[in-house]
């Protein structure tokens, strides 16, 4: 009986692109979602994101973007990142650590404290909690995914799927305690990536003005296929 995140793996298997960028989407979005719902009151959050300066770029127009968040809750998550920064800059600040010192070496030495205080209040303090859970959950898909391999639903379900993406692939294989899963994972993710190529240069063939009429076939879209292949899923929802 497969646990629950190999059902859930086994699930997105069927679906386009990597099966571990959609969970991952999938599960940062319900975070997100949830958080917005239940936590923007919560203290221990509030001040989360405030030594964060709220989400990463990626997740708050996630957030945005997919209304896991409203108005009044973005409101009072970036009243208090504001805060936090406005008061940083007034505030003092601890010396510079070896590795900013290096940075600030360029700069003059008149105006390097100055630089140094602005820099640092405006440098979070914390990770985006939605790329710390992200981070999480992903390795623990990937652990799943590599542990369920012995499994043959598990590994013809990868198989009959659009395979890892790169990093995801990377990840699995850093994941791997054994030689036939690591076998495995190379083989069938070897076999995509030049079936792809294939189709690349199919695409590539058929772009050019005297094959112009054969039309495009299944290799239309693999240039998207390779894109999310090399680089992962697109972020918007899928
Ligand atoms: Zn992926
Ligand atoms: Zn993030």
């Amino acid at each position: 009986m497969p646990s629950f995140t190999a059902y859930n793996i086994l699930e997105v298997c069927r679906q386009p692109g990597c099966p571990v960028c959609r969970l991952e989407q999938r599960y940062v979005e319900r975070y997100l979602d949830n958080q917005f719902y239940e936590n923007v009151n919560n203290p221990d959050w509030r001040n989360l994101l405030r030594l964060s300066l709220g989400f990463c770029r990626e997740h708050a127009w996630l957030a945005v973007d997919e209304r896991l968040g409203d108005a009044l809750g973005f409101a009072i998550i970036y009243h208090d990142a504001i805060g936090a920064t406005l008061e940083c800059l007034d505030k003092g600040f601890p010396p510079p650590t070896r590795r900013w010192a290096g940075r600030l070496k360029r700069i003059p030495e008149q105006v390097r404290a100055m630089v140094y205080r602005a820099i640092y209040a405006l440098t979070p303090r914390k990770r985006c909690p939605a790329c710390q859970k992200r981070d999480e959950m992903t390795s623990i898909i990937v652990s799943s995914l590599v542990e369920s391999l012995e499994q043959q639903e598990m590994a013809e379900a990868l198989q009959a799927s659009d395979g890892l993406c790169l990093p995801h692939l990377r990840l699995a294989l850093q994941a791997v305690r054994d030689i036939p899963s690591c076998e495995m994972l190379i083989a069938i993710h070897r076999r995509k990536l030049e079936t792809l190529q294939a189709e690349l240069a199919e695409l590539i063939r058929k772009h050019d003005y005297r094959f112009s009429k054969d039309g495009f076939g299944k290799e239309g879209d693999s240039w998207l296929r390779a894109v999310a292949m090399m680089a992962g899923n697109p972020k918007s929802r899928q």
